[in-house]
Formats: C-alpha cells, sequence, structure tokens
C-alpha cells in the first residue's frame, strides 16, 4: 500500500545518546533538527518518541517509546519516521535485525529518515548491508569504550588514585609492581591476622563492649595500627564505622558501591556497627566522654533483645529513669528499635541465674576437668592485680611517686585485667553445655567477674527475648522473658 510521495504522517524518534555521535544533544535541539527535516518533505509530525528515561534500569523499559512506534508503525498511526542519527534507532544487531523484519512485511509501509545521515533505505539488499555494518562498526565502538573505561579504572587504581589514601589500610596487604613512593598499587588482599582482630572487634563491639576496652586491649597486646602506632578510640571508631571493612567504597563517608577489595565482616554487621558507633557518640557527647577502660559490668549484656523488631534489637543498657537501678533499653525508633521497652538489669540476672542452673541441673555433666583450663591461673592474676590497683589507688592518695607514674601503672593494670577477662570468657564460650557441672558453678557464681558470667551465658543461651511489660509494672513479670537456648 505504498502513497505515493503525498504527505506522510510522521513519527519522531528521539533519545539521548551518551557515547556517539551529537552526545550531548539535548532532546530539544533533536526534536528542532527532526521538525525542520520533516517540514522540508512536506510531512505532518504526528507523534513524538521520546525515550529519556535514564532512571529506568531495564533495557525494554528504557525503550518504552520505540516499543510504542513500532506498534504504530503497525496499526498504521504513522508511516514515517524521523530519527536525529540511525544510532538513536538501533544500537545493537539485534534491535537492527528486528526492525527490518518489521519494514520488510508486505502490508508495511514505513519510510525512515535521519537528520545525519539522510534517508535509510532498509528495503533494499544494499541498504540492508550498509545498516548492518554501521550497527557493526558502532557496537565495536561501544565495546571499546568500555574496554577503554576499564583500563582507565586500572590505571587509576595503580596509580593509587582510587584508594590510595596515603596509608595501608589496617586489615589489607598491598600488591606493588616496582619499588619506592612512586610504586604502583596492583591490588589488595587480606591480611589474615589483623582481619581476625578486626573480626574479634567488631564481634565484641556489637556485643556491647566499650570503645575504650577495645582500644586498651589491642594496645595491651601490642598490636599496632598500620602505620605502626598505638590505637587510638578514634582510629578504632574509624575502623569498626569504616564500610571499607565490609567490602563498600566511600566517599565522604557516605557509601557509594561494591569496592574491588575483599570484605572482612558482612554488611549487615557493618550496618549495626556504624549504629552503633554514630549512638555511642552522641551518647559519648551527651554524657562528656569518659576516657576510662571500663571491664564489662552487665553480663547478659548483647543477649538482650526486644521483641518489637522480627529478628529481635539488641537492647542497650541505660541508666534508670527512676532510681530503681539500670535498665536494658530498647534503642530510639530513630535506630529501628521502639524506644520504649525496658527491663531491670538485677531482675533480668537475677531471674537467668535460676533459669541457668535449673537448665544444668536437667543434663548429667560429663565432669571432664580440662587439665589446660587457663582460667584459674588467670583468675589468680586477676585477683592480684586487683589487689594491685587497690594498693597503687592509696598511694596515689599519700603522693610520694609522681600521680602520672601511679595513674599510669593503674591504667596498665586496669587493660591486663580487662584482657585476662577476655581471655576467660572467650575459654567459657568454647565450652560445650555439658562441661558446665551445674554444682560446682552455683557456688563458684558469685565469684565470678561479669565477663566469665558472660560467657557461661553465651556458651548456653542464643538470645534472651524481651516481651512488652505487663501491669503491674512495678512488679516483675518472669513471663515477659523467652530464652532462646542453644
Ligand atoms: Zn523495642
Amino acid at each position: 500500500m505504498k502513497t505515493s510521495s503525498g504527505a506522510r504522517r510522521v513519527g519522531l524518534y528521539l533519545r539521548i545518546s551518551d557515547d556517539r555521535e551529537g552526545a550531548g544533544l539535548g532532546v530539544k535541539r533533536q526534536e528542532d533538527d527532526c521538525r525542520l527535516l520533516a517540514a522540508s518533505l512536506g510531512w505532518h509530525v504526528t507523534e513524538i518518541y521520546d525515550d529519556n528515561d535514564m532512571s529506568a534500569s531495564n533495557r525494554r523499559k528504557k525503550r518504552k517509546g520505540y516499543h510504542r512506534m513500532l506498534a504504530d508503525m503497525q496499526n498504521g498511526r504513522i508511516d514515517a519516521v524521523i530519527a536525529w542519527h540511525p544510532d538513536r534507532l538501533y544500537r545493537q544487531p539485534r534491535e537492527l535485525e528486528d526492525l527490518m523484519d518489521l519494514l520488510d512485511s508486505p502490508d508495511l509501509d514505513v519510510e525512515l529518515r535521519t537528520v545525519r545521515a539522510g534517508t535509510i533505505d532498509l528495503s533494499t539488499p544494499d541498504g540492508r548491508m550498509m545498516a548492518r555494518i554501521q550497527v557493526a562498526v558502532a557496537k565495536r565502538e561501544v565495546e571499546h569504550r568500555a574496554a577503554r573505561i576499564k583500563s582507565k579504572i586500572k590505571e587509576l587504581v595503580q596509580a593509587g588514585k582510587i584508594h590510595n589514601s596515603g596509608h595501608r589500610p589496617f586489615g589489607y596487604e598491598r600488591i606493588f609492581e616496582g619499588e619506592g613512593p612512586r610504586r604502583k598499587i596492583l591490588g589488595e588482599v587480606l591480611n589474615e591476622i589483623e582481619a581476625a582482630y578486626i573480626r574479634d572487634w567488631a564481634q565484641r563491639a556489637l556485643e556491647g563492649e566499650s570503645l575504650y576496652s577495645l582500644v586498651t586491649d589491642a594496645n595491651t597486646r601490642g598490636i599496632k595500627t598500620s602505620t605502626g602506632g598505638a590505637w587510638s578510640y578514634q582510629g578504632m571508631r574509624a575502623l569498626l564505622s569504616s564500610g571499607r571493612i565490609a567490602g563498600l567504597k566511600e566517599h565522604k563517608r557516605q557509601v557509594v558501591g561494591k569496592a574491588v577489595w575483599p570484605s572482612i565482616i558482612d554488611e549487615e554487621d557493618h550496618q549495626a556497627l556504624r549504629a552503633l558507633l554514630s549512638d555511642r557518640a552522641e551518647q559519648a557527647k551527651a554524657n562528656g566522654a569518659q576516657r576510662t577502660s571500663t571491664a564489662l559490668k552487665y553480663p547478659l549484656s548483647g543477649l538482650v533483645r526486644c521483641t518489637c523488631t522480627e529478628d529481635g534489637i539488641r537492647m542497650r543498657t541505660a541508666p534508670s529513669s527512676n532510681r530503681k537501678g539500670p535498665v536494658y533499653r530498647c534503642p530510639p525508633k530513630g535506630d529501628g528499635g521502639c524506644g520504649g521497652r525496658t527491663i531491670r538489669i538485677e531482675d533480668l540476672e537475677r531471674l537467668m541465674e535460676k533459669l541457668v542452673f535449673a537448665k544444668l541441673e536437667e543434663v548429667e555433666p560429663l565432669d571432664v576437668a580440662d587439665p589446660d583450663d587457663p582460667r584459674p591461673a588467670l583468675e589468680a592474676k586477676v585477683a592480684k592485680w586487683e589487689r594491685r590497683v587497690k594498693e597503687l589507688k592509696e598511694e596515689l592518695l599519700d603522693g610520694d611517686r609522681p600521680a602520672r607514674e601511679v595513674r599510669e601503672a593503674i591504667d596498665t593494670l586496669n587493660s591486663r585485667i580487662v584482657q585476662a577477662q577476655r581471655e576467660v570468657a572467650q575459654y567459657s564460650v568454647k565450652d560445650r553445655v555439658l562441661d558446665i557441672d551445674a554444682e560446682e558453678l552455683r557456688i563458684a557464681w558469685e565469684d565470678y567477674f561479669p565477663a566469665r558470667k558472660q560467657g557461661v551465658y553465651r556458651s548456653l543461651i542464643r538470645k534472651i527475648r524481651i516481651h512488652p511489660a505487663t501491669p503491674p509494672k512495678n512488679i516483675f513479670n518472669p513471663d515477659r522473658v523467652e530464652v532462646i537456648w542453644r
């Protein structure tokens, strides 16, 4: 049904192209050029097909206008198409073949024109061959461009411009090419020892251990930063809240994507740490940060979860508002909690002790004493150090020795105590449930320090779910506490 020359009803196809001729040429300019061409041919513009929704992620969505145009060709709404350049219509050999198939159908008479490449005659073998060559050449250009970008990135990485911000990051080793200050970074791999420290610290921070305690621990153990220095509060905080250790690339503290280096902790832990550490920063500011290394105070910390979220959000220790002693409190709404639920720590600890002993009496203890159990020795040391700290505090009052010297000695001892307690707790976690003798435990329990109690709890309990308070609110209701045993 060829309708000789006549006035054709033309559809303008508009699309921004980012990598070919006319790059950056706005849709308006394309439209103006196309309209001029239509006018010079005496055609009527009846429809505009615009595919500039670059936010659409999938290809089909991106070409919504194009598919509408194909439909209008088939239903006879338009019988001509003008585009600025052929590459606006088809960029892939597959797209061209589809278009040629459609135009080839006997009852279709559609003319194609472009501003920059004139008539595209897809009805003759020569025209089709030319179009195929053009697309193939263009495709090759696109592929070359992709390859160029890749090699440019590699070049930047090698030149250290992508993630070479001075020093080697803790937890990673860099692979270099060449020597000296101008050597190129080829990539990064894990430093397994440091990565293990990071995982340990991350876990402990998530379980409620303070950053100061982690810093003291790191420095006492002689763990150096990547520049060989001692750990600081800021350094520890920056490390644990960084996206880098979760394999995320950041720009100005905002995560901008997956990085090329391996991750040490998973993204979920990273999110939790970031929330926790920023929250702590706020708290510290509010309280006027106390710069002391504090040992774990409440053995259930880290296990207590509020049931307001499906997973059970970690409840944090907080001072009581009504002078009835400290509580575990659900984080505020802004941090994913309900903000309101509390449970008195003393009530919970007393109940948990009862439950744990009851649980242990249900099972027959194996009663295998481990001759290599380091805990008695560690506990003896801790007792000795604690006595010494007490003496030093008295010395401080006497003023015979320089106060600074005495304080330093106290600090050193305190960090040793924290470390020893930590080791005991870690050993206890390794304990299997059946290795704990209920009778022995009951006798020793009172003398256990919180970190060791925590070890016992952790070896037995996965989490403690706290349900909403029930009236009367001044009386503790043990039914609020649901223990998920291991
Ligand atoms: Zn809650």
